[in-house]
Parts: structure tokens; sequence; C-alpha cells
């Protein structure tokens, strides 16, 4: 056992020359936990291999999307004979449709469905529909809720106060920021004094119902439903971005499990199967809206392309084939996290540990979390030590404390067990280090 990422370190300085930063998405740095991102050469299965030769257990599944594991068999045939059909025609194709169909019997809130190729989009679209249905400018989100990176959402706030939205990023106008409000999730008194004060100017509030940007949070009791009488109330309409949690807490997302009927919902990740897929849908009227049929204007060159709609009606097939997919993955993911939470216990610590079905998080904190800013008062240097010790035996998590983790349909029972193990061997070295500060 000698842990390298020596060529991956090589990798990441050529890649620095060409591209900002060495990534095409931020996260994949390593910023947040320090060191040398593993660059990948190929997956299979549970697994994800790097360019040094090692390999790793992997949590991580693109970071959601793959719930089957990577480089399904049935998936890959598939995408191997829509290949030889040619790779992007724009114009329509039998497959949309179809995985528009699936899509609206796994959630039936979901009348009409448009495709686009990333969450992104999906939640710029519904924002834009959204005005244009309600003709208000405001939207509501809620603090370290992530709907990607346009203009309108990359704004967190810094308090849970109801004030103007201030932008995350340079280049964003303050103009649009100042339509964008903000609350804490979870605090649904704070959304009804919002609305109590604009709600008139509010077209939507956009929720990830089980938050896993911020780490993975779940909702309390009766929050969502406050949220749904909240919008219903006031006219606005209520916006869930289901792009991780769509297929992945149940078949047919938080909404299923929760019961709550959201006027739009995006997805992503598990519906395009590992390949560049997002949707947004909702009420007929509502959709209808959407040009063609209606005046608002939303386009795109590869929406719906024939690669991406196989793997997702691949990957949607294989998901209701096995009737207990579910379940089964479910039980797993449980007896992964009461296994880790067991080794946290042993030394010593009290560790938060979310999950709802394939989805699961862990805060490396003493203290409940529900929010973000209860989120923020995990120990980033702990969960650093943590995320470090379990690449090295060969676990992949997502490198930062404020993403979720995901299980797959490939992971075995052999996986887990060894997942558990190193986490023991992990928490033994933050125990270390907690005893070393203390001296
Ligand atoms: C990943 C994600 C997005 C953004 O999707 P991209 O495809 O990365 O643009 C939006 N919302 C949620 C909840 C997500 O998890």
């Amino acid at each position: 056992m000698n842990f390298t990422l020596e060529k991956s370190a090589t990798a990441f300085a050529e890649a620095k020359r060409y591209i900002p930063g060495g990534v095409n998405s931020p996260v994949r740095s390593f910023r947040g936990v320090g060191g040398t991102p593993p660059f990948i050469a190929k997956a299979a299965g549970s697994r994800i291999y790097d360019i040094d030769g090692n390999s790793y257990i992997d949590y991580v599944g693109s970071w959601g999307p793959m719930i089957l594991g990577h480089a399904h068999p049935e998936v890959i045939g598939e995408l191997t004979e829509a290949l030889m059909r040619g790779t992007s025609y724009g114009a329509p194709t039998l497959l949309e449709t179809e995985l528009a169909r699936l899509i609206t019997e796994a959630v039936p809130s979901m009348e009409l469905v448009r495709f686009v190729n990333s969450g992104t989009e999906a939640t710029m679209s519904a924002l834009r529909l959204a005005r244009a249905y309600t003709k208000r400018n405001k939207i509501v989100k809620f603090i370290g809720c992530y709907h990607g990176h346009h203009d309108s959402l990359l704004i967190k706030a810094g308090s849970g106060a109801a004030t103007f939205g201030v932008p995350d990023s340079p280049g964003v106008p303050d103009s649009i920021a100042s339509n964008t409000l903000t609350v804490e999730y979870n605090d649904a008194a704070g959304l009804a004094a919002i609305f109590e004060k604009q709600g008139e100017d509010i077209a939507a509030v956009i929720i990830e119902p089980v938050p896993g940007n911020m780490g993975m949070v779940l909702p309390r009791p009766g929050y969502l439903e406050a949220v749904r009488d909240i919008t219903e109330k006031h006219g606005a309409l209520l916006i869930f971005d289901e792009v991780m949690s769509g297929f992945r807490v149940a078949y047919g997302g938080a909404q299923e499990v929760f019961n709550i009927t959201p006027d739009l919902t995006c997805l992503g990740k598990v519906i395009g199967g590992g390949l560049p897929v997002a949707a947004y849908g909702g009420r007929r009227d509502i959709m209808e809206l959407i040009a063609p049929s209606g005046p608002v204007y939303q386009a795109g060159t590869l929406s719906g392309n024939p690669l991406a709609m196989t793997a997702g009606i691949a990957t949607l097939h294989l998901l209701m084939q096995t009737e207990t997919f579910y379940e089964d993955v479910t039980k797993m993911t449980a007896a992964l996290c009461a296994g880790i939470k067991a080794q946290a216990e042993k030394h010593g610590f009290n560790f938060q540990f979310h999950q709802l079905g394939t989805m699961f998080g862990l805060f490396f904190s003493e203290t409940p979390v529900y929010d973000y800013a209860s989120a923020k008062q995990s120990d980033i240097a702990a969960f650093n030590i943590f995320f470090h010790a379990m690449l090295e035996q060969g676990i992949y998590l997502a490198p930062s404390q404020f993403e979720a983790a995901f299980m797959s349909g490939a992971h075995s029972q052999a996986d887990i067990d060894a997942t558990i193990a190193a986490s023991g061997n992990a928490f033994a070295k933050v125990a270390q280090y907690y005893s070393q500060q203390k001296a």
C-alpha cells in the first residue's frame, strides 16, 4: 500500500496551463480539502480508477448521476447502438417522447417536460417561465441551496434575514441580485415573513426539497407543507429543484416521499444516466407558455440529444426493472451510515448523519444541522483529515464537507464493509488530531 498521486499531480499542473484552475467545475480542484485531485482514467461498477493506478470505491457517482454504478453494461450497450445511428440530428426523435413519458409517469406533477443540457439551464428556464406566468419579478431561494450558476440564483446572502440578495460572484449585476430574496432553509416563519412584506412581487420560491449542496440536510416535519401553503396563498409558484433528489431519494423524488405537489420541477443528474441531460416541467397550463406553444423563449442545439436520451431511458428502465431497487439500495445506504456512525462513536464523536433513500451525508458537528448556519458549524479541518485518510485507503468521497454522498446499485456488501473499516482508521486520525490540538 503505497498511495501516490504523482502522475495526477503532473497532469494537474499541465491542465492548469490550459484550463482555469485545471478543472471544468471548481469543486473538482480539491481547493477545499487541499492536495491533488486524482485524474480519472476509467470507471466501472462502484469503482473509479486514476492514472496513478489507484482504485477507489466511489461515493461521488459523478456528483449524483451514476445511480446504477459506472459503465452499466446495458446502458453502455444501448449507447453503443445509438452511437452508430449518429450523434445529433437537431430534429425530433421518438427517444425524447419516450424519456418525457417515463418522467411524467414517475413524477405526476410534471405534466409536460422540456429537456435541456444542464441543471443550470433547467432552473434558469423555470425561473423565466415562473416570472412570465405570474408577471412578477422577485424570487425566493434558500441560503445554502444551489441551483446552478446563472445570475439570479448565484446568491446566498450573508444573513438569514429577508434582505436583498448579494451576489456570490463578481459579474452578477446588483440589479439582478436584488430580485433574489433569501431565507434560511427549514425556517417557515422566515419565509412567511418575506411573503407578508413582498408577496405581491414574488414570482416563485425555488427549493431543493432535500438540500444536498450544503452537505445533506433534511426538511423538518411539516416544513415543505408550509412552503407549499405559503406559496399557494400568495399566488407564487413553487419550484422543486430535484436535479439531485429526483430519482435519487426515491424513483419519484422528494415530492413522492413527502407527498407535495410543486408547480414546476427541475431534474438532471440521474435522468441523463451520466450524459448531459436535465429537464424542467410541471403544470400543463404553465408549461404551455414555453415556445413554440407559448411566448416564453427557450431553446437548445443539443437539447434532447439522442445519445443523452438513450442513456436516460436505459437508466430509468433499469431502475424500474428491479422492483425493490430503491428499497435494496436504501438499506445498503442505511447499513453504511450505521457502520460509519458506530466507528465515529467508538472514537467519541457524536457527528450528524443524514440519509434519505440512496443519498447520505455526514457533518463533522456535534450539534444538529438543519440549515446553512448550522452546517457551517462543522469542523472543516477534521473533515479534511478524514477525507484524505479515506482517499488514501481507496474511498472516494466528495472533496468538501458541504457535499452529499451517493450510493449506487453497483456497491456490494464488501464495498460497504471496506468503507466502514476504512472510516474507523480515518476517525482514529481525526481523534489524533484533536488530542494533538489539546496538548
Ligand atoms: C447539480 C445541481 C444543479 C446544477 O446542475 P448542473 O447540471 O451542474 O448545471 C442544480 N440544482 C441542484 C439541486 C443540483 O444538485
